[in-house]
């Protein structure tokens, strides 16, 4: 049976558009449905304007810090209005593209929402149209508690159109987005309490590096407020009064949950076609990425494998490759999935921590090299930033496992080392790898002595 198109996509985010685009450039007929904007989370509300309001939180700092190179000392004013309309131009700018590529490639756009109909048909309002094949890429949503007074606190979602700077805000969480926008909001002078549920930040992290990155937040001056949880919000007059589980009770501007995200299967009619999803509520995928409907495939955040925008344009180029193309694009290896936050400093890595490594080969297995150090800018700036690098290797084989630094440009830093692990590096040829000096990124290469067995 001859269907409408060869492939349809359901989500025009990072996953959706990159399938669409590559299928429809080995000559498929492609259609894919977006209800709300071209380019997902990433381009639209997340890592886009979030590296955007990044940069404009280091400004401040970096003005303060020219004064020991000496420059005279100024007083920077924000104008937040400028900001937003600036990051929204360019994300409005890249929404332009991502459509021109579409259309360049000849994927036929619907706006709407799609919802499935049975296995090779989706509905669009009173449209109804068939695909041999149907992709799933609908990402996620940020996900906030069912508590009195939830309607007056925000989330990232909501975040990067404020209409001004909060005076006050308490960021609830203690993950990748919590510890971003916090750092933003702390940078830009909003007094910023994070309220977490646990006792540290970024628990999946390497402990050394969550440890060294809430030190040098703390010395900021950010507030932390931990093992306490947010029961109630009331809005009184203009400012919120917070309830806490602990019986405190906080007064502030602005509520910003970062609880994490959830896969957004809600509109998708996945109950019509019976697709399995976890208890996570993620669709459940098997090595092809297809799902228990075997002519319907999901990528990226609806999937969950990794929540990055990388992951799910991996995944979409894999399967337009196993689909369509030469089937012999080696599989994902999630192991070495580098990733970045883009926290004040900045923390990335690549490969597994120091607790995974000696859970996974024992402790007398694993090497720790550590160093931190204050970075040469900052002996003449006065910051008293300071920087941290962590390489975990095996002992018996000599390969490095895991890089992780907390750090001015640990992002930038990583990329290169995700190369080195994802070709088996070891411990020698990181040896034998000269240095580039002055850097910070230097002291990968030549960190020549591990830590002493009592210390780790
Ligand atoms: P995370 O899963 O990283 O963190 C969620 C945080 O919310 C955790 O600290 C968790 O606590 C806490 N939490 C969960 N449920 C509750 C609750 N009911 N009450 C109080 N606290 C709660 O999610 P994020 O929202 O920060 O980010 C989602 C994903 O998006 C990330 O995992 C990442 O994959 C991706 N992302 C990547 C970025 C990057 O690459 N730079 C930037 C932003 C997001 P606990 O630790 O106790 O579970």
């Amino acid at each position: 049976m001859q269907h409408d198109y060869d492939l349809l996509v359901i989500g025009g985010g990072s996953g959706g558009v990159r399938a669409a685009r590559m299928s429809a450039a080995t000559g498929k007929r492609v259609a894919l449905v977006e209800k709300q904007y071209l380019g997902g989370t990433c381009v639209n509300v997340g890592c886009i304007p979030k590296k955007l309001f990044h940069y404009a939180a280091q400004l401040p700092t970096q003005t303060h810090e020219a004064i020991g190179f000496g420059w005279s000392e100024v007083k920077p004013s924000h104008d937040w209005s400028v900001l937003t309309r600036n990051v929204a131009a360019e994300v409005q700018r890249l929404n332009g593209i991502y459509k021109n590529m579409l259309q360049n490639a000849g994927v036929e756009l619907f706006e709407g929402v799609a919802q499935l109909f049975d296995a090779h048909h989706v509905t669009v309002g009173d449209k109804k149209i068939s695909a041999e094949r149907i992709l799933l890429a609908t990402g996620g949503y940020p996900w906030k508690p069912d508590i009195a007074g939830i309607e007056h606190a925000i989330t990232s979602d909501d975040f990067f159109s404020l209409p001004h700077r909060p005076e006050r805000t308490i960021v609830v969480g203690g993950g990748y987005i919590a510890v971003e926008l916090a750092g933003i909001l702390h940078a830009m002078g909003s007094q910023t309490t994070l309220l977490h549920r646990g006792d540290k930040v970024l628990k999946n992290f390497d402990a050394d590096i969550s440890h060294f990155l809430q030190q040098e937040m703390e010395k900021q001056g950010m507030a932390f407020q931990w093992n306490d949880n947010i029961v109630s919000i009331e809005k009184i007059a203009d400012e919120l009064q917070v309830h806490c589980s602990s019986g405190s009770v906080l007064k502030t501007d602005c509520v910003l949950f970062a609880t994490g995200r959830k896969p957004a299967t809600a509109q998708l009619g996945l109950e019509a076609v019976a697709i399995q999803c976890s208890r996570s509520g993620h669709v459940v995928v098997d090595e092809h990425f297809a799902t228990s409907v075997p002519s319907i495939f999901a990528v990226g955040d609806l999937v969950g494998h990794k929540e990055l925008t990388p992951v799910a344009t991996a995944e979409a180029m894999w399967l337009v490759d196993y689909w369509f193309g030469s089937r012999m694009r080696e599989r994902i290896d999630y192991s070495l999935v580098p990733s970045a936050v883009f926290s004040s400093p900045e923390v990335a890595s690549v490969g597994i921590t120091q607790q995974e490594a000696e859970s996974r080969y024992g402790v007398h297995d694993v090497e720790i090299f550590r160093t931190d150090f204050r970075p040469l800018k900052h002996t003449v700036s006065g910051s008293s930033e300071r920087m941290m690098m962590k390489l975990i290797v095996q002992r018996s084989t000599g390969r490095v496992l895991g890089v992780h630094m907390v750090g001015a440009e640990a992002g930038e830093v990583m990329q290169g080392f995700a190369v080195a692990l994802q070709v088996g590096a070891t411990k020698k040829q990181f040896d034998a790898t000269i240095g580039i000096h002055p850097t910070a990124a230097e002291e990968f290469v030549t960190l020549r002595t591990p830590l002493p067995r009592a210390s780790h």
